[in-house]
């Protein structure tokens, strides 16, 4: 990149004000929050702490010491607590915590009573196993009541949790036990995806084969398949769940922990390289995590709220477990894929269980127009009200499907910029105070302070591109990178240290009006002829032609304009590839952005290479455009689809 501005082609002008009767309803009725908050963040965010139960007060907000924050310093509260305890002596005790649908269409509702007994019982077991405050315990688990419950348990006796992607292999999962030091994992015989069988508790055998995580000393399996699969069970080192909790004692009280106690350690997807153990603590990840809870999504207590991320994932930490239910909410959780038996299955569950709140990805939000408009339309919809969104920059057009055939034109939809570093939502509309613009994540979050700068850490006019930034430290934010401050304090805060400014490595450009539009990844933003095009903005003008379902838009190294524009795209089903599409879509960039950002290479692909967590990884595209040999593949979903691409790129160059 030259000086850090990235140049906008990308006109919205759609605009979407909330509707009055939503407004009306809404948790955030008040767009004073906005300056109140920024008058005096400190008091703000301890407003917000004081909505959760503190067994000791504070004595201190906030402790900067840069890069490294203490909040609510002296103070301490346990983080199951809060999302159980206290819900049980009101109207929420009998209420459904969570309704639970695995893919071969089981279910099972917990209600607050039960899921704490429950918890209480894990957390007797694990103290029965040696496990105590500040160990670490791995979770390799299917998304099935027990991956809550397993994560509650740990923050219930203190230990911290590292939950690992049941889909990634035993090579990885056991990288992420030797880098937590892990005393224990929790695991289950297997669990369901596309029909079959995943043979966890195999993989967990093999992750601990020949003595090479010495630190684990127990393994507790959760059976889900019983008779369908059997396991080798360790004498001396493996117990299965129900046997441990059922010999546990049934109370196990809530340990009292400092608000800077460690709650877990996360590992991010890996879109730009190897993964990084991120490490969250309890009293300000937890304050922003409701507070988003409540404010972002309009939590209401008749909601059924459901957010299709994995526990693996950030956002399954914090808005699937921790945000709803240290909010009171009622919590959807699938197993499954989205397209077992049928591709309406989410449709289907929507309709069954009354979904009123549904957060989803982008990635997913393609493949179902991909899939075509008939899934969402032969269900009944009617009892969403809100829709949210997260993972990657979300497509206008996508955002305008999303809005049309899920939202019914009535929901209004917040589009949540943060990460796992973060801990929690920072930047988004929210729900009945903004007007809201598809492509658009809106304002940074009340209490939220983000810059746009260039390189040099100066802030850059509004409308134009540059790097995202966060001024000052925020509650939920992570304390460090496990085991090696150096390299947290160098990705995050050696970028801008003289101006304090954290990096999250994201371009953005802010509208005259405050609101922000994400650019992609800034390792992923292109230099053409010495302009820099956001990977972003092409990818969105190509999404909206009608033939195309998916793109991926990469920069590779070119003799004369330096990098030249390549895309992979993949087109909705029914449509095919041709010669003239290619000159079509060409054109049609080239009307829409101007003749610079028109791509010099389109190759149709029925797959793109995605993260687990459905992130597409634009490194591996360049690698392949570049005649490189790919660099780290292990976080990919399928590496099957980066090998044919890899195959077909060749001959197609050749
Ligand atoms: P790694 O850091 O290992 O490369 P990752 O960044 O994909 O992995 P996550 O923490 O899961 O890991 O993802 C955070 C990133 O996802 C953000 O930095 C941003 O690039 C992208 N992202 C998340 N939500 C949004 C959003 N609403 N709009 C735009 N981008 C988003
Ligand atoms: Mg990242």
């Amino acid at each position: 990149m030259s000086d850090g501005t990235i140049e906008s082609h990308l006109e919205e002008a759609r605009r979407f004000p909330p509707s009055p009767a939503f407004a009306a309803q809404a948790n955030a009725g008040d767009p004073a929050v906005y300056a109140a908050a920024e008058a005096d963040p400190e008091a703000w965010w301890a407003d917000q702490a004081r909505q959760l139960d503190w067994m000791e007060p504070w004595t201190q907000v906030l402790d900067w010491r840069p890069p490294h924050a203490r909040w609510f310093v002296g103070g301490r509260l346990n983080v199951s607590a809060n999302c159980l305890d206290r819900h049980l002596a009101g109207p929420r005790r009998n209420k459904a915590a969570i309704i639970f649908e695995g893919e071969p269409g089981d279910r099972r509702t917990l209600t607050y009573h039960e899921l704490w007994r429950e918890v209480n019982r894990a957390a007797g077991a694990l103290k029965q196993l040696g496990v105590g405050k500040g160990d670490r315990v791995t979770i390799y688990l299917p998304m099935v009541p027990e991956a809550v419950i397993s994560m509650l348990a740990c923050a219930r006796i203190g230990a911290i949790h590292s939950v690992v992607f049941g889909g990634f292999s035993a090579t990885s999962l056991r990288e992420r036990i030797q880098d937590s030091g892990s005393k224990a994992v929790i695991t289950a015989d297997g669990g369901w995806r596309r029909g079959a069988m995943v043979p966890l508790k195999q993989a967990v055998d093999e992750a601990l084969a020949e003595g090479v995580c010495p630190t684990v000393t127990a393994v507790l399996v959760v059976r889900r398949l019983g008779a369908l699969l059997s396991v080798a069970m360790d004498d001396g080192r493996d117990a299965w769940w129900h046997e441990a909790l059922a010999e546990a004692p049934r109370l196990c009280p809530p340990e009292p922990m400092d608000a800077e106690d460690g709650l877990f350690i996360l590992y991010t997807s890996g879109s730009t390289g190897k993964p990084k153990g991120v490490y969250h603590t309890s009293g300000g990840y937890l304050t922003q995590a409701q507070a988003t809870m409540r404010l972002v999504f309009d939590l209401k207590d008749d909601d059924v709220y459901w957010c299709t991320a994995d526990v693996g994932w950030v956002t399954g930490h914090s808005y699937v477990v921790y945000g709803p239910l240290s909010a009171g909410a009622t919590v959807l959780i699938y197993e499954g894929a989205p397209d077992w038996p049928e591709r309406d299955r989410f449709w289907e569950l929507i309709e069954t269980h009354g979904v009123s709140i549904f957060y989803t990805a982008p990635t997913a939000i393609r493949s179902f127009m991909k899939w075509g408009d008939q899934h969402p339309a032969g269900r009944d919809l009617s009892s969403l009200r809100l829709l949210g969104s997260v993972g990657e920059p979300i497509n206008p057009e996508a955002w305008m499907w999303y809005h049309r055939q899920i939202g019914g034109g009535r929901c209004p939809i917040v589009d949540t910029w943060w990460q796992t570093e973060t801990g929690a939502i920072m930047v988004s509309p929210l729900p009945g105070l903004t007007t809201t613009h598809p492509g658009s994540a809106g304002r940074p979050f009340p209490g939220i302070a983000v810059d746009v700068v260039d390189e040099t850490g100066a802030a850059v006019p509004p409308g134009e591109g540059g790097l995202l930034a966060i001024r000052r430290p925020w509650p939920a934010m992570l304390r460090t990178l496990w085991g090696n401050d150096e390299r947290y304090r160098q990705v995050y805060w050696s970028k801008f240290a003289a101006q304090g400014l954290y990096f999250a490595g994201d371009g953005a450009r802010r509208d005259a009006d405050g609101n922000l539009w994400l650019l992609g990844r800034v390792d992923d933003i292109m230099l053409v002829a010495g302009h820099n095009i956001s990977t972003m903005e092409v990818e969105s003008a190509l999404v909206e032609h009608e033939a195309v379902a998916e793109a991926a838009v990469i920069g590779r190294a070119h003799d004369v304009k330096g990098q030249a524009i390549a895309a992979f795209v993949t087109l909705k089903e029914g449509r095919s590839p041709s010669g003239e599409l290619i000159a079509a879509l060409r054109r049609h960039v080239g009307e829409r952005l101007g003749p610079i950002c028109r791509p010099d290479d389109i190759l149709f692909s029925a797959e793109l290479p995605k993260t687990r967590s459905g992130k597409i990884m634009r490194r591996l595209l360049r690698d392949i455009a570049e005649g490189r040999a790919l660099g780290d593949v292990t976080t990919l979903a399928d590496p099957s689809v980066v090998a044919g691409l890899k195959d077909r790129y060749e001959q197609h160059e050749g």
